[in-house]
Protein backbone atom coordinates (compact mmCIF):
# COMPACT_ATOMS: atom_id res chain seq x y z
CA UNK A 1 0.00 0.00 0.00
CA UNK A 2 0.82 3.40 -0.73
CA UNK A 3 2.02 4.77 3.00
CA UNK A 4 0.11 7.63 2.91
CA UNK A 5 -3.15 6.54 1.57
CA UNK A 6 -5.84 3.77 2.22
CA UNK A 7 -6.40 2.20 -1.02
CA UNK A 8 -9.97 1.13 -1.18
CA UNK A 9 -10.69 1.88 -4.69
CA UNK A 10 -9.38 -1.31 -6.59
CA UNK A 11 -10.33 -4.28 -4.77
CA UNK A 12 -6.29 -4.86 -3.82
CA UNK A 13 -5.15 -6.55 -1.18
CA UNK A 14 -4.78 -3.88 1.23
CA UNK A 15 -2.44 -6.09 3.45
CA UNK A 16 -0.04 -6.64 0.63
CA UNK A 17 1.69 -9.59 -0.30
CA UNK A 18 2.70 -12.78 1.94
CA UNK A 19 6.43 -12.09 3.26
CA UNK A 20 7.36 -14.99 1.48
CA UNK A 21 6.87 -13.96 -2.00
CA UNK A 22 9.36 -11.02 -0.67
CA UNK A 23 11.47 -13.22 0.30
CA UNK A 24 11.42 -15.15 -3.12
CA UNK A 25 12.23 -12.18 -5.26
CA UNK A 26 15.45 -11.49 -3.05
CA UNK A 27 16.95 -14.91 -4.23
CA UNK A 28 16.83 -13.95 -8.28
CA UNK A 29 19.82 -14.09 -9.22
CA UNK A 30 21.08 -11.99 -12.11
CA UNK A 31 21.29 -14.89 -14.26
CA UNK A 32 17.67 -15.63 -13.56
CA UNK A 33 16.79 -12.24 -14.63
CA UNK A 34 18.98 -12.28 -18.10
CA UNK A 35 16.77 -15.39 -18.74
CA UNK A 36 14.22 -15.97 -20.46
CA UNK A 37 11.34 -17.65 -18.33
CA UNK A 38 9.78 -21.21 -18.39
CA UNK A 39 6.57 -21.71 -17.18
CA UNK A 40 6.56 -25.56 -16.72
CA UNK A 41 6.98 -26.05 -13.08
CA UNK A 42 4.42 -23.18 -11.90
CA UNK A 43 2.24 -24.10 -14.37
CA UNK A 44 1.87 -27.26 -12.84
CA UNK A 45 2.07 -25.98 -9.44
CA UNK A 46 -1.25 -23.69 -10.21
CA UNK A 47 -2.89 -26.74 -12.09
CA UNK A 48 -2.57 -28.86 -8.69
CA UNK A 49 -3.92 -25.78 -6.80
CA UNK A 50 -6.30 -26.25 -8.75
CA UNK A 51 -7.43 -29.55 -9.25
CA UNK A 52 -6.30 -29.46 -13.05
CA UNK A 53 -4.03 -30.60 -15.11
CA UNK A 54 -1.25 -28.67 -16.38
CA UNK A 55 -2.50 -28.22 -20.48
CA UNK A 56 -5.75 -26.91 -18.79
CA UNK A 57 -3.92 -24.03 -17.63
CA UNK A 58 -2.50 -20.70 -19.66
CA UNK A 59 -0.98 -18.42 -17.11
CA UNK A 60 -1.34 -15.10 -18.16
CA UNK A 61 -0.22 -10.99 -17.36
CA UNK A 62 -2.74 -10.66 -15.19
CA UNK A 63 -6.24 -11.83 -15.85
CA UNK A 64 -6.68 -9.08 -17.67
CA UNK A 65 -4.52 -10.50 -20.45
CA UNK A 66 -6.48 -13.35 -20.29
CA UNK A 67 -9.78 -11.39 -21.13
CA UNK A 68 -7.98 -9.75 -24.05
CA UNK A 69 -6.78 -13.17 -25.17
CA UNK A 70 -10.70 -14.45 -25.14
CA UNK A 71 -11.61 -11.25 -27.03
CA UNK A 72 -9.03 -11.76 -29.68
CA UNK A 73 -9.98 -15.36 -30.00
CA UNK A 74 -13.67 -13.69 -30.46
CA UNK A 75 -13.15 -12.01 -33.45
CA UNK A 76 -11.09 -14.73 -35.19
CA UNK A 77 -13.47 -17.09 -35.73
CA UNK A 78 -15.54 -16.06 -38.54
CA UNK A 79 -15.13 -12.24 -39.80
CA UNK A 80 -14.76 -10.41 -37.09
CA UNK A 81 -17.04 -7.33 -38.60
CA UNK A 82 -19.53 -9.75 -37.39
CA UNK A 83 -18.71 -10.89 -33.88
CA UNK A 84 -20.45 -9.73 -31.01
CA UNK A 85 -19.92 -10.40 -27.44
CA UNK A 86 -22.39 -10.18 -24.41
CA UNK A 87 -22.08 -8.74 -21.37
CA UNK A 88 -25.16 -8.56 -18.08
CA UNK A 89 -24.24 -4.56 -16.26
CA UNK A 90 -23.32 -3.53 -14.36
CA UNK A 91 -19.99 -5.52 -14.46
CA UNK A 92 -16.39 -5.35 -15.02
CA UNK A 93 -15.07 -2.41 -17.22
CA UNK A 94 -12.55 -4.37 -18.93
CA UNK A 95 -15.10 -6.51 -20.77
CA UNK A 96 -16.09 -3.40 -22.88
CA UNK A 97 -12.48 -2.00 -23.21
CA UNK A 98 -11.43 -5.34 -24.94
CA UNK A 99 -14.35 -5.51 -27.22
CA UNK A 100 -13.67 -2.23 -28.43
CA UNK A 101 -10.00 -2.85 -28.94
CA UNK A 102 -10.64 -5.96 -31.14
CA UNK A 103 -13.29 -4.47 -32.71
CA UNK A 104 -16.59 -6.70 -31.82
CA UNK A 105 -20.03 -5.19 -30.72
CA UNK A 106 -21.45 -5.30 -27.92
CA UNK A 107 -24.81 -6.27 -26.34
CA UNK A 108 -25.59 -5.49 -22.87
CA UNK A 109 -28.03 -6.58 -20.74
CA UNK A 110 -29.76 -4.80 -18.65
CA UNK A 111 -29.95 -4.97 -14.92
CA UNK A 112 -32.55 -7.22 -12.95
CA UNK A 113 -34.01 -5.23 -9.73
CA UNK A 114 -31.29 -6.28 -7.17
CA UNK A 115 -29.15 -6.81 -9.53
CA UNK A 116 -30.27 -10.85 -9.89
CA UNK A 117 -28.59 -13.04 -12.78
CA UNK A 118 -31.18 -12.43 -15.94
CA UNK A 119 -30.52 -15.87 -17.59
CA UNK A 120 -33.47 -15.63 -19.62
CA UNK A 121 -32.59 -12.63 -21.25
CA UNK A 122 -29.02 -13.71 -21.83
CA UNK A 123 -30.25 -17.31 -23.24
CA UNK A 124 -32.65 -14.77 -25.46
CA UNK A 125 -29.74 -12.79 -26.79
CA UNK A 126 -27.67 -15.36 -27.94
CA UNK A 127 -27.30 -15.36 -31.91
CA UNK A 128 -25.05 -16.92 -34.03
CA UNK A 129 -22.85 -14.07 -34.32
CA UNK A 130 -22.47 -14.15 -30.16
CA UNK A 131 -18.53 -14.89 -30.05
CA UNK A 132 -17.65 -14.07 -26.62
CA UNK A 133 -20.09 -14.50 -23.45
CA UNK A 134 -18.55 -13.05 -19.72
CA UNK A 135 -20.02 -14.02 -16.77
CA UNK A 136 -18.33 -13.05 -13.11
CA UNK A 137 -18.72 -14.81 -10.30
CA UNK A 138 -18.98 -12.92 -7.72
CA UNK A 139 -19.85 -10.49 -9.69
CA UNK A 140 -18.03 -7.06 -9.46
CA UNK A 141 -18.91 -4.39 -8.54
CA UNK A 142 -22.47 -6.27 -6.87
CA UNK A 143 -20.83 -8.31 -4.94
CA UNK A 144 -23.76 -10.61 -6.30
CA UNK A 145 -23.63 -14.95 -7.21
CA UNK A 146 -23.65 -16.90 -10.93
CA UNK A 147 -26.84 -18.84 -10.08
CA UNK A 148 -25.65 -22.38 -9.83
CA UNK A 149 -25.92 -24.18 -13.24
CA UNK A 150 -26.60 -20.57 -15.38
CA UNK A 151 -22.92 -20.89 -16.75
CA UNK A 152 -23.24 -24.56 -18.00
CA UNK A 153 -26.69 -23.63 -19.84
CA UNK A 154 -25.50 -20.12 -21.50
CA UNK A 155 -22.50 -22.50 -22.54
CA UNK A 156 -24.63 -25.21 -23.88
CA UNK A 157 -26.98 -22.93 -25.58
CA UNK A 158 -24.13 -21.16 -27.22
CA UNK A 159 -21.60 -23.81 -28.87
CA UNK A 160 -20.03 -21.18 -31.36
CA UNK A 161 -19.30 -18.70 -28.18
CA UNK A 162 -16.59 -18.73 -25.63
CA UNK A 163 -18.40 -18.46 -22.21
CA UNK A 164 -15.63 -16.85 -19.56
CA UNK A 165 -16.59 -17.31 -15.58
CA UNK A 166 -14.68 -14.28 -14.37
CA UNK A 167 -13.80 -15.76 -10.94
CA UNK A 168 -11.48 -13.17 -10.01
CA UNK A 169 -12.74 -13.07 -6.31
CA UNK A 170 -12.89 -16.98 -5.61
CA UNK A 171 -10.69 -16.86 -3.30
CA UNK A 172 -13.07 -14.82 -0.49
CA UNK A 173 -16.13 -16.81 -2.49
CA UNK A 174 -14.88 -20.39 -1.56
CA UNK A 175 -16.67 -21.51 -4.40
CA UNK A 176 -15.08 -22.25 -7.93
CA UNK A 177 -16.73 -24.07 -11.44
CA UNK A 178 -13.01 -25.19 -12.11
CA UNK A 179 -13.73 -29.13 -12.20
CA UNK A 180 -15.81 -31.56 -14.15
CA UNK A 181 -17.42 -28.85 -16.29
CA UNK A 182 -14.63 -28.34 -18.97
CA UNK A 183 -15.64 -31.88 -20.44
CA UNK A 184 -19.27 -31.02 -20.24
CA UNK A 185 -18.90 -27.10 -21.84
CA UNK A 186 -15.86 -27.49 -23.69
CA UNK A 187 -16.38 -23.65 -24.42
CA UNK A 188 -16.63 -22.45 -20.72
CA UNK A 189 -13.28 -21.35 -19.66
CA UNK A 190 -12.63 -19.79 -16.36
CA UNK A 191 -10.95 -16.88 -15.44
CA UNK A 192 -8.83 -16.52 -12.66
CA UNK A 193 -6.19 -13.72 -10.74
CA UNK A 194 -3.36 -13.28 -8.14
CA UNK A 195 -4.10 -9.66 -7.72
CA UNK A 196 -6.52 -9.78 -5.50
CA UNK A 197 -6.21 -12.69 -2.38
CA UNK A 198 -2.59 -13.29 -2.91
CA UNK A 199 -1.70 -9.86 -3.56
CA UNK A 200 0.12 -9.88 -7.03
CA UNK A 201 -1.77 -6.92 -8.63
CA UNK A 202 1.48 -5.14 -9.17
CA UNK A 203 3.48 -8.13 -10.78
CA UNK A 204 0.75 -8.86 -12.96
CA UNK A 205 -0.15 -12.82 -12.75
CA UNK A 206 -3.76 -14.78 -13.90
CA UNK A 207 -4.30 -17.83 -15.31
CA UNK A 208 -7.40 -18.97 -17.55
CA UNK A 209 -8.81 -22.36 -16.67
CA UNK A 210 -10.17 -24.74 -19.13
CA UNK A 211 -11.06 -27.74 -21.63
CA UNK A 212 -7.01 -28.31 -22.93
CA UNK A 213 -8.25 -27.59 -26.55
CA UNK A 214 -10.12 -24.62 -25.52
CA UNK A 215 -6.98 -23.62 -23.43
CA UNK A 216 -4.27 -24.58 -26.74
CA UNK A 217 -6.12 -22.32 -28.90
CA UNK A 218 -6.29 -19.36 -26.40
CA UNK A 219 -2.65 -19.70 -25.93
CA UNK A 220 -2.22 -18.95 -29.59
CA UNK A 221 -3.50 -15.49 -29.29
CA UNK A 222 -0.88 -14.00 -26.94
CA UNK A 223 3.17 -13.47 -26.70
CA UNK A 224 5.12 -17.23 -25.74
CA UNK A 225 7.17 -15.00 -22.93
CA UNK A 226 4.09 -12.90 -21.64
CA UNK A 227 4.82 -13.62 -17.65
CA UNK A 228 8.05 -12.60 -16.54
CA UNK A 229 10.59 -13.71 -14.02
CA UNK A 230 9.98 -12.38 -11.00
CA UNK A 231 6.11 -12.88 -11.52
CA UNK A 232 6.98 -16.31 -11.78
CA UNK A 233 9.03 -16.57 -8.87
CA UNK A 234 6.43 -14.92 -6.70
CA UNK A 235 3.61 -16.79 -7.74
CA UNK A 236 5.61 -19.96 -6.87
CA UNK A 237 6.35 -18.60 -3.81
CA UNK A 238 2.91 -17.12 -3.04
CA UNK A 239 1.34 -20.80 -3.51
CA UNK A 240 3.20 -21.97 -1.14
CA UNK A 241 1.81 -20.00 1.80
CA UNK A 242 -2.15 -20.90 1.75
CA UNK A 243 -2.01 -19.54 5.38
CA UNK A 244 -1.68 -16.11 4.41
CA UNK A 245 -4.38 -16.61 2.02
CA UNK A 246 -6.50 -17.88 4.31
CA UNK A 247 -6.18 -14.99 7.16
CA UNK A 248 -6.53 -12.75 4.38
CA UNK A 249 -9.43 -14.12 3.41
CA UNK A 250 -10.88 -14.36 7.00
CA UNK A 251 -9.93 -10.59 7.67
CA UNK A 252 -11.84 -9.84 3.96
CA UNK A 253 -14.57 -11.62 5.21
CA UNK A 254 -14.64 -9.72 8.47
CA UNK A 255 -14.42 -6.49 6.83
CA UNK A 256 -17.43 -7.74 4.36
CA UNK A 257 -19.66 -8.21 7.67
CA UNK A 258 -18.51 -4.53 9.42
CA UNK A 259 -19.29 -2.81 6.38
CA UNK A 260 -23.20 -4.67 6.15
CA UNK A 261 -23.19 -3.71 9.99
CA UNK A 262 -22.86 -0.52 9.16
CA UNK A 263 -24.99 0.01 6.70
CA UNK A 264 -27.76 -1.50 8.68
CA UNK A 265 -27.04 0.84 11.48
CA UNK A 266 -27.14 3.66 8.76
CA UNK A 267 -30.43 2.71 7.04
CA UNK A 268 -28.01 2.30 4.01
CA UNK A 269 -28.85 -0.09 0.91
CA UNK A 270 -26.30 -2.68 0.50
CA UNK A 271 -26.14 -6.12 -1.33
CA UNK A 272 -24.43 -9.03 0.30
CA UNK A 273 -21.18 -9.53 -1.16
CA UNK A 274 -19.16 -12.82 -1.61
CA UNK A 275 -15.99 -10.62 -2.70
CA UNK A 276 -13.32 -8.71 -1.05
CA UNK A 277 -15.74 -5.64 -1.37
CA UNK A 278 -19.40 -4.38 -1.19
CA UNK A 279 -21.56 -1.82 -3.16
CA UNK A 280 -23.11 -0.07 -0.78
CA UNK A 281 -26.03 3.26 -1.95
CA UNK A 282 -26.08 6.44 -0.03
CA UNK A 283 -27.80 8.61 -2.86
CA UNK A 284 -26.94 11.86 -3.87
CA UNK A 285 -23.72 12.28 -1.63
CA UNK A 286 -21.81 9.37 -3.46
CA UNK A 287 -19.84 12.09 -4.95
CA UNK A 288 -19.39 14.27 -2.09
CA UNK A 289 -18.44 10.95 -0.48
CA UNK A 290 -16.53 9.86 -2.40
CA UNK A 291 -14.19 13.34 -2.37
CA UNK A 292 -14.58 13.75 1.92
CA UNK A 293 -12.59 10.38 2.18
CA UNK A 294 -10.15 11.56 -0.32
CA UNK A 295 -9.43 14.70 1.78
CA UNK A 296 -8.78 12.05 4.46
CA UNK A 297 -6.41 9.65 2.41
CA UNK A 298 -9.08 6.76 1.70
CA UNK A 299 -9.72 6.31 -1.89
CA UNK A 300 -12.78 4.47 -2.71
CA UNK A 301 -15.35 3.97 -6.05
CA UNK A 302 -17.99 5.72 -7.07
CA UNK A 303 -20.05 3.55 -9.37
CA UNK A 304 -22.98 6.08 -10.17
CA UNK A 305 -22.18 5.94 -13.82
CA UNK A 306 -22.31 2.23 -14.07
CA UNK A 307 -25.51 1.10 -15.38
CA UNK A 308 -28.22 0.32 -12.25
CA UNK A 309 -25.69 1.73 -9.96
CA UNK A 310 -26.48 5.53 -9.28
CA UNK A 311 -25.47 6.41 -6.27
CA UNK A 312 -23.54 3.75 -5.35
CA UNK A 313 -20.08 3.59 -3.60
CA UNK A 314 -18.09 0.09 -4.19
CA UNK A 315 -15.84 -0.36 -1.21
CA UNK A 316 -13.50 -2.32 -0.45
CA UNK A 317 -13.25 -5.25 2.38
CA UNK A 318 -9.67 -5.85 3.17
CA UNK A 319 -7.66 -6.05 6.79
CA UNK A 320 -10.16 -5.24 9.36
CA UNK A 321 -8.80 -2.60 10.71
CA UNK A 322 -8.45 -0.47 7.11
CA UNK A 323 -11.99 -1.42 7.00
CA UNK A 324 -12.57 0.18 10.92
CA UNK A 325 -10.98 3.39 9.33
CA UNK A 326 -13.33 3.58 6.50
CA UNK A 327 -15.81 3.27 9.05
CA UNK A 328 -14.71 5.76 11.49
CA UNK A 329 -14.40 8.16 8.55
CA UNK A 330 -17.57 7.13 6.86
CA UNK A 331 -19.67 7.61 10.26
CA UNK A 332 -17.79 11.50 10.97
CA UNK A 333 -18.97 12.34 7.04
CA UNK A 334 -22.34 11.20 7.77
CA UNK A 335 -22.99 12.70 10.62
CA UNK A 336 -21.27 16.45 9.05
CA UNK A 337 -23.15 16.46 6.14
CA UNK A 338 -26.59 18.17 5.45
CA UNK A 339 -26.74 15.96 2.44
C1 LIG B 1 -9.52 -7.33 -10.70
C2 LIG B 1 -10.31 -8.03 -11.72
C3 LIG B 1 -9.69 -8.62 -12.83
C4 LIG B 1 -8.27 -8.32 -13.23
O1 LIG B 1 -7.33 -9.01 -12.61
P1 LIG B 1 -5.80 -8.76 -12.97
O2 LIG B 1 -5.18 -10.08 -12.72
O3 LIG B 1 -5.31 -7.68 -12.06
O4 LIG B 1 -5.70 -8.35 -14.41
C5 LIG B 1 -10.46 -9.36 -13.68
N1 LIG B 1 -11.77 -9.53 -13.49
C6 LIG B 1 -12.41 -8.96 -12.46
C7 LIG B 1 -13.88 -9.16 -12.29
C8 LIG B 1 -11.70 -8.17 -11.55
O5 LIG B 1 -12.36 -7.54 -10.58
Amino acid sequence: MTADRLRLHFNENTAGCSPAVIEALRTLTACDIASYPDYEDVTAKVAAWLGVAGAQVLLTNGLDEGLYAIAQHGVRRGPGSDARFIQTDPTFEMFEEFARIVGAGLVRIDPEPDFGFPLERVLAAITAHTRVIYLVDPNNPTGRPLPAGAAESIASAAPQAIVLVDEAYADFAGRTLIGQVFERCPNLVVGRTFAKGHGLAGLRVGALVGHTATVAALRRMIPPFNVNVAAIRALDAALTDDTYLHWYVAQAVESRRAIAAFCERRGLTYWPSAGNFVLVRVGDRASGITRDLAARGIDVRDKSAAPGCAGCLRLTAGVIAHTEQLITALEDILASRTN
